[in-house]
């Protein structure tokens, strides 16, 4: 079949593409390699989402799950754990070409967010050890930490949000930062202060360590280098991410960096009815929210719409 959009990625741009592609009947294809509802179902399921307007705030796997639904209802076909790897022209069309096939597109979508991803890690002794078993790298479910003494190691706004997430449930929540200032936004740095997190700052986890489970933390400051050792349960890290978009670059694409596809202000690419939104692409100012996302996701549909029905189509 050939499809009048492909979409890759099941995040909010890629199923709001859905949405407004199934809006102007373009037949739909989205392409997921992992778990549809992006980096809410994945990375931060338990959270609040405060900032996406209509909703107060909402579970992050609801709102995830809310955009899938609608985006399944509107008639959009989707795959699950089906990773693009390849996309090529293929005479007027776009060949792409996933773990389990390939599909013929007249336009494309990028919706990759951030790309598939593994956070990045601390690399001290015992962090291998326990992993699993006490260091995590985010939280999945905030109920767990109940009662229990938490350390989070970060300065953005993932490690201040995880803190805000699990500091009503847990006995003791730390917050270490190797910096003199966190790099967040002033609503979670504010949060925080006024919460009982108990902040160090220009400070490192220097090891870790336990019997079957994670029981101490050697934390350093890198000013005095005086070191203390920290009893706790867990240990949440949260210093970012590493992406794995080796074949990106393949595609012909004019990029920014390794990672972030350049786009027009029509959400054009630099290849012909390949469009992109979301996370993934790069103009000045862009900010990784997701209402943004949605928003740049309209625009790239609509472009792909003229596309699509040129020369029908002014
Ligand atoms: C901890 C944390 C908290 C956040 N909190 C908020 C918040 O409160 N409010 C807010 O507005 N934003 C928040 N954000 C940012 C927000 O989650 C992102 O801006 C948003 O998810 C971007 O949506 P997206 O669809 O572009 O990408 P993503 O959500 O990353 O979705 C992209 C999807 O593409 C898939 N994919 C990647 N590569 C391929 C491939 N090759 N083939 C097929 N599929 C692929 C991925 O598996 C993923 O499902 C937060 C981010 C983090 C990390």
């Amino acid at each position: 079949m050939l499809y009048d959009v492909i979409i890759v990625g099941a995040g909010p741009a890629g199923l709001t593409a859905g949405i407004f592609a199934r809006a102007r009947e373009l037949s739909t294809l989205i392409l997921e390699a992992r778990q549809a509802g992006g980096q809410l179902a994945v990375l931060y399921p338990t959270k609040s989402v405060y900032d996406y307007p209509g909703y107060i705030a909402i579970e992050a796997e609801e709102l995830g799950r809310i955009f899938v639904e609608h985006a399944r209802l509107s008639g959009c076909e989707l795959h699950e754990g089906e990773e693009v790897t390849e996309l090529k022209r293929k005479g007027e069309h776009w060949r792409v070409g996933t773990t389990k096939g390939y599909y013929e597109g007249r336009s494309v979508v990028l919706a990759m967010g951030i790309g598939l991803f593994e956070s990045k890690r601390l690399a001290v002794p015992g962090e291998d050890a326990f992993e699993g078993s006490g260091v995590f790298y985010g939280v999945k479910d905030r109920r767990e930490y109940k009662g229990k003494r938490i350390l989070i190691v970060g300065g953005g706004d993932s490690a201040l949000e995880a803190a805000l997430q699990i500091v009503v449930h847990a006995a003791e929540v730390f917050l270490v930062h190797r910096r003199e200032q966190f790099r967040a936004m002033e609503k979670n740095v504010d949060a925080v202060a006024r919460s009982h997190i108990k902040i160090l700052m220009n400070s490192e986890v220097a090891q870790i360590s336990g019997d079957k489970e994670v029981r101490h933390v050697v934390v350093y400051n890198n000013t005095t280098l005086e070191k203390r050792t920290i009893d706790v349960d867990a240990i949440i890290v949260q210093v970012g991410f590493e992406t794995k978009s080796g074949w990106l670059k393949k595609w012909g694409l004019e990029m920014e960096g390794e990672r972030l596809i350049k786009v027009k202000v029509d959400m054009s690419t630099s290849l012909p009815g390949v469009f992109a939104c979301g996370d993934i692409v790069f103009y000045t100012s862009k900010e990784k929210r997701i209402v943004t996302g949605c928003g740049e996701a309209v625009t790239a549909i609509a472009s792909a719409y003229k596309f699509v029905k040129s020369p029908y189509w002014a």
